[in-house]
């Protein structure tokens, strides 16, 4: 008889929850302005923003790496010769103003 009524209430938890999620869901889907903020409630949810949020961080990070190696490795640069000092750039295989050969 116990065993009759734990399983009972254990089903028609499981069935709650079950029946909110869908609830939640079908709300979600909807495409009203106020079913935008739940699904973005429901992206939290499921997904965790804040993951989403670090791996955004992430990628900026790696493309401002990306760019400082891009420079040291002479794909882009404006530095000064190292014979006369004059200003020369990725774009000068030889320096404009002495010739010396730069790449
Ligand atoms: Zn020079």
């Amino acid at each position: 008889m116990m065993n009759a009524i734990a399983t009972t209430i254990v089903l028609a938890g499981a069935g709650m929850l079950v029946g909110a999620m869908i609830y939640i869901l079908k709300l979600a889907s909807d495409d009203s302005a106020n079913a935008s903020q739940l699904r973005q409630f429901v992206e939290v949810l499921f997904n965790g923003s804040s993951n989403r949020q670090e791996a955004a961080a992430a990628e900026e990070e790696e493309a401002a790496h990306r760019k400082r190696l891009a420079e040291q490795h002479g794909e882009s640069f404006a530095e000064p010769c190292p014979a006369c000092g004059d200003t020369v750039t990725h774009e000068n295989a030889y320096c404009p103003s002495c010739g010396l050969r730069l790449v």
